[in-house]
């Protein structure tokens, strides 16, 4: 295949700056799209020229001069048969002002500006007498650039490659089936990027500027098949597996259920049962639960663990944070009383660890912790299940290596991953495409809409008042401060500020203080004098986020809720609103606030829907820094736009499935041409 370094006008320099655009081939240079087109086929008369247009004009210099002032301009003053007009230029070379003497011959391009004189272009583009071209019979395309890179160094090499494309040089073959192409009437992969790169003059510009010219179309399709088919590809590696077969009785289902002091709600035995089919296969359990903050997840992965634990075997419970956990390790040791539960996190002492690592080699049926569980060192004894929850804070790689540690015996684990993103469905089946998606779409009986008020920073009193109130009918309350800095020292060291301040307000409130820099015993003795209710109002850094539940909890304050997005906002309110009393949630703010916040803040008062926030999330933030770094990476496309094409899937995934059967070969090609990360991700 033909590199970059083959291209003319394409050293190592350019090659650098091409790698900072993420182009580092021919391949990757051709699906670099065009920001917009500037249309250079035909000369507008200087009488129809419109202002605020760009134009392209052409005539003989009538004048040059040079205005002096504080800059120096210089004016070229051009007519064609129609009428005249002026060029302007700030910053010129003397020998710029030679070369335009009047009767040469001018052609420029650019915007056309109304001026004192009639129309004038200001530092048009510009060709002179010989150096006038030949009218181009395409337009001329815009491309994203890097520092130092000019625009026609690029359109040089993107001409370049195209020349190659056609003239079959280039190891880019058609992949998509002819007979799909007439069908969906698209054009095939030559013809679409000329297209896109060199549009003809009538080209439908509406359609093309808004991304969904056919020519478009085709490469997004493509590019989305080849997405499908990736994940596809590790789907069936993983299928291919052999998964420990688990046995569940209905006694023995009865007898979980039973114990538990609540019953479950349709929604939740649906999706335990979901999980139960899977854990009775010999494929690995490949399942997400999707389900809103406080709809019960922990439940369900309790239920999963105890079909584990009926056939003897191990199981993992795997949160994000050492708060999380080691609420987890509370909750399961009320599920599980008579179980030996090991626990991991990344601050044991030495000595503890090494007893956690021998449990998990050894006697312990549930192994509970955070991130600390994929390192090497760990081995289980006989892994057949790992749940992952809240997993937008896992990386893709981190979940792989996990699933990995069951190999002892050559069985690999069921995997369940719980998380509280709410993804719209069609995202979700783009994102999670590898994935089975069982969806928690039921609340807990009883459970009262979270009010939620909005109040400006100044009216401290006022808010005061509430939390007494709160605190005098035995409930308890958490005060979240917001500071964005980076440093996990200065946000605690504003809680502890915070903390001290709020000491003061209430000398007769019982009042905690947790925050990322306390070790993992101190966290987890505040976190459990909260829950018996010791403590009365805890202040708390954003470590709270996921997960902790604490029923009675029922007014969160939130300091500069401005600060943070609607999806972590979201997460943060669901700490109040899990029992059946009435939650308040007070988003403090910081006036003035800007558009976006003021759209963030009022979607939070007017709405509890987890789903309805996360559209408007989607639609204030993009697909991309939703879904996190995790994506960024693995599931970085070029050309789709996860939010504005989201038409296109359904037909993309239709002719995934189609081509797996029909063309094979073309499938591997299609992972290859795409992904970048296809072998390690896919190993195909
Ligand atoms: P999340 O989905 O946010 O992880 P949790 O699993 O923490 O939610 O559950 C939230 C709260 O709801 C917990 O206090 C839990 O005990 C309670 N809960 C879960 N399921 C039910 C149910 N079916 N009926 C009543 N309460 C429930
Ligand atoms: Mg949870």
């Amino acid at each position: 295949m033909l590199q970059l370094s083959d291209l003319n006008g394409i050293g190592p320099a350019a090659i650098d700056k091409l790698k900072q655009l993420n182009i580092e081939s021919v391949l990757d240079l051709l699906f670099h799209l065009p920001l917009r087109y500037e249309n250079k086929t035909c000369i507008t008369p200087i009488d129809q020229v419109r202002s605020l247009q760009p134009a392209l004009v052409e005539g003989v210099i009538s004048k040059s001069f040079v205005i002096q002032g504080k800059r120096p301009i210089l004016v070229c003053e051009i007519a064609d048969d129609s009428s005249s007009m002026q060029l302007k230029f700030f910053n010129f070379y003397y020998s710029q002002k030679i070369k335009m003497r009047s009767g040469k011959r001018i052609r420029a391009y650019g915007e056309v500006n109304q001026g004192m004189h009639g129309p004038e272009m200001i530092h048009p583009e510009f060709w002179l007498d010989k150096d006038i071209p030949p009218l181009s019979d395409r337009l001329t395309a815009i491309y994203p650039k890097s520092e130092g890179l000019p625009q026609k160094r690029l359109q040089n090499a993107v001409q370049q490659a195209l020349n190659l494309l056609q003239s079959g040089q280039l190891d880019m073959a058609e992949l998509l089936p002819k007979e799909w192409l007439s069908q969906a009437r698209l054009p095939d992969l030559q013809t679409a990027l000329k297209d896109v790169h060199q549009p003809p003059p009538d080209v439908d510009m509406t359609r093309l500027m808004s991304g969904r010219h056919p020519s478009q179309e085709r490469l997004k399709i493509e590019e989305m098949v080849s997405h499908f088919l990736a994940l596809q590809a590790i789907r069936e590696r993983h299928q291919q597996q052999q998964a420990p077969q688990l046995f569940y009785s209905a006694a023995q289902k009865k007898q979980f259920l039973d114990r538990l002091p609540f019953v479950l709600t349709g929604a939740q035995q649906r999706v335990l049962q979901e999980i139960a089919t899977d854990l009775s296969r010999q494929i690995p359990m490949q399942r997400l639960i999707q389900g809103d903050v406080g709809s019960g997840k922990t439940v369900v992965a309790a239920g999963a663990i105890d079909h584990a634990l009926a056939n003897g075997q191990q199981a993992v419970l795997m949160a994000p944070t050492s708060i999380l956990a080691e609420q987890h390790r509370l909750t399961l040791t009320e599920y599980f009383p008579d179980i030996d539960i090991a626990f991991l996190s990344g601050r044991l002492n030495a000595q503890d660890r090494r007893e956690q690592l021998a449990k998990i080699a050894g006697d312990a049926r549930i192994i509970i912790g955070t991130h600390a569980l994929f390192q090497d060192e760990v081995l289980y004894r006989d892994l057949a299940l790992v749940i992952i929850d809240e997993q937008h804070r896992f990386g893709v790689h981190q979940r792989l290596s996990l699933k990995n540690k069951g190999a002892d015996n050559n069985l690999m684990p069921h995997t369940l991953i719980m998380t509280a993103t709410p993804i719209p469905r069609t995202l979700a089946q783009v994102v999670y495409a590898n994935l089975d998606v069982s969806v928690i779409d039921e609340l807990p009986p009883n459970r009262q809409v979270i009010n939620t008020v909005l109040l400006d920073n100044q009216k401290m009193p006022q808010l005061a008042e509430r939390i007494k109130a709160a605190c005098q009918r035995g409930e308890q309350a958490y005060w979240v401060c917001t500071l964005v800095e980076e440093s996990e020292h200065l946000r605690a060291k504003a809680a502890a500020d915070t903390y001290e301040e709020l000491k003061a307000w209430f000398p007769h409130l019982n009042i905690g203080l947790v925050h990322g820099r306390l070790k993992n015993d101190e966290k987890a003795a505040v976190m459990a004098a909260f829950k018996d209710g010791g403590i009365q109002l805890l202040v708390a850094t954003t470590v709270i986020e996921v997960g902790v539940d604490v029923p009675n909890a029922t007014l969160m304050v939130i300091e500069n809720a401005e600060r943070l997005g609607l999806s972590q906002l979201h997460q943060l309110r669901g700490r109040v609103g899990r029992g059946s009393r009435q939650s308040h949630c007070v988003l403090m703010y910081q006036s003035p606030l800007s558009q976006n916040a003021q759209i963030r803040l009022s979607t939070m008062r007017d709405t509890n829907d987890g789903f309805e926030i996360a559209k408007i999330d989607l639609k204030l933030r993009g697909p991309g820094e939703i879904l996190g770094t995790r994506q960024k990476g693995a599931m970085q496309f070029r050309l789709v736009n996860l939010e504005t094409d989201k038409d296109l899937f359904l037909q993309a995934k239709n002719l995934a499935q189609s081509m797996q059967k029909s063309h094979p070969k073309q499938c591997r090609a299609l992972i290859h041409r795409w992904q970048r990360q296809a072998a390690t991700l896919a190993k195909v």
